[in-house]
């Protein structure tokens, strides 16, 4: 029989947090093995809980969630949406101009299908969340990569980012605050990054869907705060800021000139409308969690899990010899360099593999994230105290006697 083979358009996609390694630790629980799974940012399986308000509405609303509703989203979470946009200074978006997806997964898809033909490029940070180089390539684009610089905060090297512009670019993708590396870019990196998409009729994807989840003095800046005469489709969500993943809810955002984008939006409306709509259920609960009480804030400061969490993680990876990382300023993971000249890693993807088997932790390897560098890994920092610190402890053990040959 004829063997079944997968769409040549999969050719260039790359999903690599839910890769080989993940099916490999899937199979050692097969077999019996406890595995303490730091690779995905999922806040539920760690003990975190949404807001009891939030699931009271969804459960209230559920009678009258039965039908498709429209398909850029409900009425009362397009305009929660909006007038969230408005309290934070951004006053030329429209209940129109927001659609609904389920989670911004759905939506980063849609957003890069509408936009591309075959061989357009889109700027994509290095290291990114990588969704975002695998819509481009599944949309048939080029994902081009610009630099982020470790030395000064993990911020968009500018000049790199400006020197890979060509004809064929179409958009500039920046996530803030940043997975995987937690930077939170300053007023002046933003700018930076407008006035390149100004001078280049480039679009701006920002990615906030880390928004409210941010330590120590580091402040958000949402892009479109910034500028109403460039393009900018902000993306945003409830699976993190309110621990609801599973909820799968997010919003898109469009500001800036729109009539000159008539087009593209119409493209939008027509992917939106094929899908039907978003999960109707888990659209109720973004009028309540955006105008609701904001109980992440006593997550990420004081004595908050998340904030003692990532000050763990932080000294505690840096205490190991030969690791090294940036503190997290944002969102939830840190991004661990190893020291080549110590571990002389050649290969990242085996070294996470190595820990797995030895450790039973599961971790993603950096090039997952689109850097070309072979010695960084992605920690998620979620897990309550207990089981953070003898985590930490375990990698500090694997990679005592750890070196690749
Ligand atoms: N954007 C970034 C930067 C993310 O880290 C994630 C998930 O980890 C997403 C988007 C997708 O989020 P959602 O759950 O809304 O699909």
């Amino acid at each position: 029989m004829k063997a079944i083979t997968k769409s040549s358009k999969l050719n260039n996609v790359c999903y690599d947090i839910r890769g080989q390694i993940a099916a490999e630790a899937k199979r050692l629980e097969d077999e019996g093995h406890k595995i303490l799974k730091l690779n995905i940012g999922n806040p539920a399986p760690f003990g975190f809980e949404a807001p009891d308000d939030i699931l009271k509405d969804v459960i209230h609303n559920l009678p009258r969630s039965q039908g498709y509703s429209e398909s850029q989203g409900i009425y009362s979470a397009r305009v929660a949406v909006m007038q969230y946009f408005q309290q934070q200074g951004i006053k030329d978006v429209r209940v129109d101009d927001i659609f609904i997806g389920n989670g911004v997964s759905e939506l980063i898809v849609m957003a890069m299908q509408a936009l591309l033909d075959n061989g357009d490029e889109v700027l994509i940070p290095s290291p990114d969340y990588p969704l975002w180089t695998a819509a481009v390539a599944l949309s048939g684009g080029k994902a081009v990569h610009y630099r982020c610089d470790e030395e000064n905060h993990w911020f968009p090297d500018l000049q790199d980012m400006e020197s890979k512009i060509t004809k064929k670019t179409k958009a500039i993708v920046l996530i803030n605050p940043n997975n995987p590396t937690g930077a939170v870019y300053s007023e002046e990196v933003l700018q930076g990054i407008i006035a390149l998409a100004r001078k280049h009729s480039l679009i701006i994807y920002s990615d906030e869907i880390y928004d409210k989840i941010l330590y120590d003095e580091a402040k958000h800046i949402p892009t479109a705060k910034l500028a109403t005469d460039v393009l900018i489709i902000t993306m945003g969500g409830l699976s993190k800021n309110y621990r609801i993943a599973g909820f799968r809810a997010g919003w898109m955002v469009i500001s800036g000139p729109k009539l000159h984008a008539e087009d593209y939006i119409e493209g939008l409306i027509l992917l939106a409308s094929m899908r039907m709509c978003a999960n109707v259920p888990s659209q109720h609960a973004i009028q309540t969690a955006l105008g609701g009480y904001q109980s992440i804030n006593e997550l990420i400061s004081g004595d908050g899990r998340l904030i003692k969490q990532r000050n763990i993680a932080y000294k505690m990876i840096n205490e190991i010899d030969g690791l090294s990382c940036n503190p997290a300023m944002g969102a939830l993971y840190i991004f661990v360099k190893v020291d080549n000249k110590k571990f002389n890693i050649t290969d990242d993807e085996r070294m996470i593999l190595d820990l797995l088997k030895q450790e039973k932790i599961l971790l993603v390897h950096g090039r997952a994230f689109n850097i070309k560098e072979k010695n960084y890994f992605r920690l998620v920092f979620l897990p309550h105290v207990d089981m953070l610190i003898p985590a930490i402890e375990k990698i500090k053990n694997f990679f005592a006697s750890y070196k690749q040959v």
